[in-house]
């Protein structure tokens, strides 16, 4: 499989050069050159395939011969060693739980994915690879996860200093190892603008090979498309018509599951959820694209102004809008409104849900009001306990923290404070000459 850049000022390449690169030399997001749909059987046969089996037949187009079909089953089988269950609310609503991985977010997959591709392309380098990253939450926990201890690769992690929460700074602040954590003086936007800038600086690049772990990698973004299989394949005999709700920041996850839809899956209409920042909604509703300033909220992995993501959407519907409308609504929620909705689902389901994943409730209600006979599946995204202090005000319950958590909790936070992109630069380059 080619990759070509969005910004079609860059020449074509390999699975590895995008997945080594991140972003294309003309600053673009890489774009597969063609997505060839499974057969129509690879669907009618789902449910008695493996979520292994599944990935592999899904994501094989997208690597080619370039990791040996062994090697690539391994890699898969690693990356997705733990459950993806469907929980159901009623005949309209269900829930895919997208948690259960070691830092309880759904970038697990992504970044186990990626990690371990990155090791195979780099095992024969004598020259370590940086990954380069900037979250507003949980891609930091999930990136740092992912590759610690992976051989020949460097992790630096940018996050914005009081803007993640305890138990997300924990994740991402205590593994050491090949793992280092920058603390920002500023918001999300203005790690992920210094990220932007650290890939187009020549004299860094001149010195060190970076590359990114946010969803703009390819095999951060692509592996995301096995969700929507996995809970088509447990719903598929009961429910004609699936929606899915996913609450969307990036909009790399929704992206993957619009990837999923053409490669035959049979999806009936997408649902962003969005918090306050809601460009994508406005977008929607006037066919302006206007990024603006992300504004901070409780549901904080979806704080971002400027999805992108978004770019790589318009071009799976080749930048007609009329096409993607039909088939991708987009609603914006108040914080008030997301506590209202965790509570809700407690008090009618019995469930609890997290902050991102009530996002994606509400989303699925309003979608509901006009298309009842439809079922909605809204992913959660993370773990409530990621959120305990959201959470556990709402609830007005103790929430039993899991093993994952419990084990990074009491662990001493390391990072290193940075305001600019001066620092970052002169962080990287002193690093990289020892
Ligand atoms: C990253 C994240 C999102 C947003 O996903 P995108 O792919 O960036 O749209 C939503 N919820 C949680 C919990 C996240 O960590």
């Amino acid at each position: 499989m080619k990759y070509y850049s969005l910004n079609r000022k860059a020449p074509s390449t390999t699975f590895e050069d995008a997945v080594v690169r991140g972003l294309a030399p003309d600053k673009g997001l890489y774009f597969p050159e063609s997505i060839t749909p499974l057969p129509d059987s690879f669907f009618e046969t789902i449910e008695h395939k493996s979520n292994t089996e599944i990935a592999f037949e899904a994501i094989k187009q997208f690597v080619g011969d370039e990791i040996h079909e062994k090697e690539l089953k391994q890699i898969i089988e690693e990356t997705l060693s733990f459950e993806f269950p469907i929980i159901e609310f009623d005949t309209s609503i269900s829930t895919l739980e997208l948690f259960h991985g070691p830092t309880m977010a759904f970038k697990d997959v992504g970044a186990r994915f990626m990690a371990r591709c990155l090791g195979y392309f780099n095992k024969n380098n004598s020259r370590n690879i940086t990954v380069l990253v900037a979250t507003s939450g949980d891609t930091g926990g999930a990136v740092a996860n992912g590759f610690l201890g992976v051989k020949g690769v460097d992790v630096v992690i940018l996050y914005p200093s009081g803007k993640v929460s305890d138990i997300q700074e924990k994740q991402l602040t205590t593994l050491g190892q090949n793992i280092t954590a920058l603390e920002v003086n500023g918001v999300f936007d203005d790690c992920q603008d210094m990220v932007k800038l650290a890939f187009v600086d020549s004299e860094l690049i001149s010195h060190m090979q970076l590359t990114s772990a946010n969803s703009i990698n390819i095999a951060r973004w692509l592996p995301q498309l096995f969700y929507f299989m996995f809970a088509y394949k447990q719903l598929k005999n009961k429910y004609k018509k699936i929606v899915f709700s996913v609450p969307s920041g990036n909009f790399g996850n929704i992206c993957a599951g619009m990837v999923a839809q053409k490669l035959g899956l049979p999806i009936q209409h997408f649902i962003a959820s969005n918090n306050a920042n809601n460009v994508v909604t406005n977008y929607l509703k006037t066919k302006d694209y206007n990024p603006k300033a992300s504004v901070q909220t409780i549901s904080n992995a979806m704080d971002v102004g400027n999805p992108s993501n978004f770019i790589r959407i318009e071009a799976l519907y080749s930048n007609n809008f009329d096409n993607l409308k039909n088939n991708l609504s987009s609603y914006s929620f108040t914080d008030n409104e997301t506590r209202d909705a965790l509570s809700e689902i407690y008090s009618a389901y019995n469930y609890i849900a997290d902050p991102h994943g009530a996002v994606g409730y509400l989303g699925a209600l309003r979608h509901l009001e006009n298309k009842p006979n439809d079922h909605v599946v809204f992913l959660e995204t993370a773990h409530p306990t990621k959120f305990l202090d959201v959470v556990e005000d709402v609830i007005k319950t103790k929430v039993e923290l899991p093993e994952q958590i419990k084990s990074v909790i009491n662990k001493k936070k390391s990072s290193i404070t940075i305001t600019d992109y001066k620092d970052l630069k002169r962080f990287l380059l002193a690093r990289n000459n020892t």
